[in-house]
């Protein structure tokens, strides 16, 4: 099958215009035959890999899932777009089972999700032994894995598939998996030669924000009244915390629904299912929410509580925007949290199990006191080098910084702790040079220490802030145990024997909105009324049909509609989501909400583009600690003494520099620049990898050169690219070809 068909197939039933990033490639490699294993964060658009091939295909396409609630959905959305989609598991009464085995025995579906269990039923085998099977894709397919955090005995029966169709091109998916993992997925589906596909785990439409726990309810609060046209969970601690929060939020007006492990299963059942009619806009939950949801326009994930790893969080914030929409991930940070986190660890009785927790936890603390780029940090975390200068997405990239001069109050700090020992952690310290009459502090006689109460007029949440930013810099680290007690490195004894100057930068305010969605995504500029309405009208048609109301239309699709004001069949059909099945069952009602809105206010209609403008990154802005950094450059300071004078990393003022490259600036970068000749072999590693990720530049140069020399040809590049506009060489901002 050629491009152009599966093209044509994308519109006419999925209603889409674009594959997303690698669904073609995984498309034509099962057509070809061949098995694959696709890695894909949520969101990322897994189904559609198989559902699509599904459609080209002549026999049957089996789909092995563990979610049986997430069955129904799928196959009511495939229904929705007139694709022949049925399934089977243990909520189906025998007798209509055997009548969707006919069914698909006799070629009348196309796709059939089973549970694992299944395999197991020796009727079913039975079928295996009757049907023509033309593809089989295992969907949460680390399932398979005991390394897994999500180990399914069950899926150890899918060879059974392989065996029985050991021709049939075999397609893997799952949202989670180390090497590890993935190797075990090939090993035990006997898959071997599958072609892997790897996706970015970067979710561009996602805003990463924490904010201070103090005034926490406040705050909340405003963020669920901006975002009070979308759907929102808000994550809690414990079941008790879940629902005081449900509580008080519907005291203030707001409808929130709790959600835990501990409610009666048709409580749960049907909280659920009023989020995903969109009937509550808001469910505070624990962690057991969220599993079986695959509700695409989440447009705002709250972590109330400090989640326990990073794992976690990414998971959880990962369920907001999967329909690709700007949304917000907004998360809570005290210490307060931390203690009691600390306190259930401690109580792991495993001493290795609880080592392990106390790292993954003092990673999620380390993420949320970062005054460094969140995504860069997250990304990193999973493996992935995110090499973009700023990521515009995160609140420490937003805010405005300031810089101050800290030497004074880093004096004191690292004195403090080195006077007490090194055996303290940081709410010790603070309380010392705070002049603090806590009873520990009292009972070993730290009030009488020379460093006592000498910063008596620093607040306690500015110096566990300046500390943050102390050991950013690499002047004090901590202890990895739960004590976490700071020790002064041989940087920071350094900087007390040299009486060096230390300027740092910290948040100046945080006017930055987290109900805004980041600039430089792509937004459509759509009518606000004209949306509510239709969105009013899919809550009807999706009432009355009994489905949730993303099944209708997504969110995108509305908005194109409030945006292009589509005013026949033919211009209706070319919006996004609108494929022939839903161009029949719906194009009357839509239009007429359009026609009449646009006629009552005097709306022109405008085409649609053909093609979706692809996202480009706002490079206008310059943020002040940007201009701090042109400033410095322009006046001839190389960028490792604007670093030192910033109290910023190197890679920091980097990234500045890229930025503001790509803002149009011109800077002298020669003098930064390495010899010629590297300057060369670099420039024509670029020119042959046509991307302007720095690790296939750097596979090609070889070791003996710096990702930070790479990178400043990379810039200087950029620069010449954007002076000579004919001239091609790789932009750092721009997607690579
Ligand atoms: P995953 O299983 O990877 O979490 P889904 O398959 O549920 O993701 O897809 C997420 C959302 O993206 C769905 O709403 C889906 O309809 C949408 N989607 C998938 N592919 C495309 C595409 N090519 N263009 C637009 N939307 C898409
Ligand atoms: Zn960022």
């Amino acid at each position: 099958m050629q491009t152009p068909e599966i093209h044509d197939l994308l519109k006419t039933r999925f209603g889409y215009d674009e594959f997303r990033p690698l669904q073609a490639d995984i498309i034509q490699t099962v057509l070809a035959g061949r098995d694959a294993l696709v890695l894909m964060p949520t969101g990322g658009g897994k189904s559609l890999c198989y559902q699509l091939p599904a459609l080209c295909l002549d026999g049957l396409t089996l789909v092995v899932s563990p979610l049986i609630a997430l069955m129904k959905d799928q196959v009511d959305a495939l229904r929705a777009n007139g694709v022949a989609a049925a399934f089977i598991n243990s909520t189906v009464p025998p007798r209509e089972g055997r009548g969707i085995l006919a069914d698909a025995r006799a070629g009348r579906i196309r796709i059939l999700y089973i549970a694992p269990e299944r395999l197991a039923v020796p009727g079913f085998t039975e079928f295996l032994g009757s049907v023509d099977v033309s593809q089989i894709a295992i969907d949460e397919a680390h399932c398979i894995s005991e390394w897994g955090h999500d180990f399914r005995p069950d899926y150890r029966n899918l060879h059974v598939l392989r065996e029985r169709f050991p021709d049939t091109p075999v397609m893997a998916l799952t949202a989670t998996a180390t090497a590890q993992v993935r190797n075990d997925i090939v090993g035990q589906l006997a898959i071997p030669r599958a072609r892997q596909f790897v996706a970015s785990f970067d979710r561009r439409n996602l805003t990463y924000y924490v904010r201070p726990k103090r005034g926490a309810f406040d705050a909340l609060l405003n963020l669920l009244r901006q975002h009070a046209d979308g759907s929102a969970i808000v994550y809690c601690l414990s079941r008790q915390n879940a629902e005081d929060l449900a509580a008080d939020l519907t005291d203030q007006g707001i409808q929130a629904l709790p959600y835990h492990a501990g409610l009666d299963p048709a409580t749960r059942r049907t909280t659920q299912e009023r989020f995903i009619r969109d009937e509550v806009p808001v469910v505070a939950a624990t962690i057991a929410f969220g599993m079986g949801i695959d509700k695409p326009d989440v447009r705002l994930i709250v972590h109330f509580h400090l989640p326990k790893t990073l794992e976690g969080y990414y998971q959880e914030t990962g369920r907001a925007g999967r329909d690709g929409l700007p949304s917000t991930c907004v998360l809570f940070y005290g210490a307060s949290d931390r203690y009691a986190l600390s306190g259930f660890i401690e109580q792991i009785q495993d001493e290795t199990e609880r080592a392990r927790a106390r790292h993954k936890l003092q990673q999620m603390i380390k993420y949320s006191q970062l005054q460094t780029c969140r995504r860069a940090f997250l990304l990193d975390y999973f493996g992935e080098t995110y090499d973009q200068a700023a990521c515009g997405g995160c609140d420490v990239c937003l805010s405005e910084r300031e810089e101050f001069d800290a030497t004074e109050i880093a004096q004191k700090l690292l004195s403090a702790v080195i006077r007490t020992g090194e055996r303290f952690g940081a709410a010790h310290i603070i309380q010392v040079v705070r002049g603090g009459r806590g009873r520990r502090l009292l009972d070993v006689g730290h009030d009488r220490l020379s460093v006592y109460g000498i910063a008596r007029d620093h607040g306690r949440v500015e110096l566990h802030e300046i500390l943050a930013l102390l050991e950013d810099a690499g002047l004090v680290g901590h202890t990895t145990d739960r004590y976490r007690s700071l020790a002064v490195t041989p940087r920071g004894r350094d900087f007390l024997r040299r009486r060096e100057p230390l300027t740092l930068s910290r948040v100046k305010s945080q006017d930055d909105d987290p109900s805004q969605p980041w600039p430089g995504l792509d937004q459509l500029e759509f009518d606000r009324g004209l949306f509510d309405q239709l969105r009013d009208l899919r809550f009807r048609l999706a009432q009355a049909r009994n489905v949730p109301p993303y099944m209708v239309f997504g969110d995108r699709s509305l908005q194109e509609m409030a945006c292009y004001l589509p005013h026949s069949r033919k211009s209706f059909s070319t919006i996004s989501g609108v494929g022939r099945a839903k161009l029949q069952e719906f194009a009357n009602d839509f239009l007429s909400v359009i026609t009449d809105y646009a006629e009552s206010r005097g709306l022109a209609v405008r085409p649609r583009p053909e093609r979706r403008i692809r996202p480009t990154r706002s490079t206008a802005r310059k943020s002040s600690t940007q201009r701090q950094t042109l400033e410095l450059v322009l006046r001839g300071l190389s960028i490792s003494e604007v670093s030192r004078r910033r109290g910023l990393t190197e890679a920091t003022i980097m990234s500045h520099v890229e930025h503001l490259i790509a803002a149009g600036e011109s800077l002298p970068l020669e003098r930064e620049l390495p010899t010629p000749e590297r300057v060369t072999r670099i420039s024509e590693a670029f020119a042959r990898t046509q991307s302007p990720a720095l690790t296939p530049v750097r596979q090609l140069v070889g070791d003996d050169f710096s990702f930070e020399e790479i990178r400043i040809v990379r810039a200087w590049l950029d620069q010449q690219r954007r002076q000579r506009p004919a001239q091609s060489a790789p932009a750092s901002d721009s997607p690579p070809p």
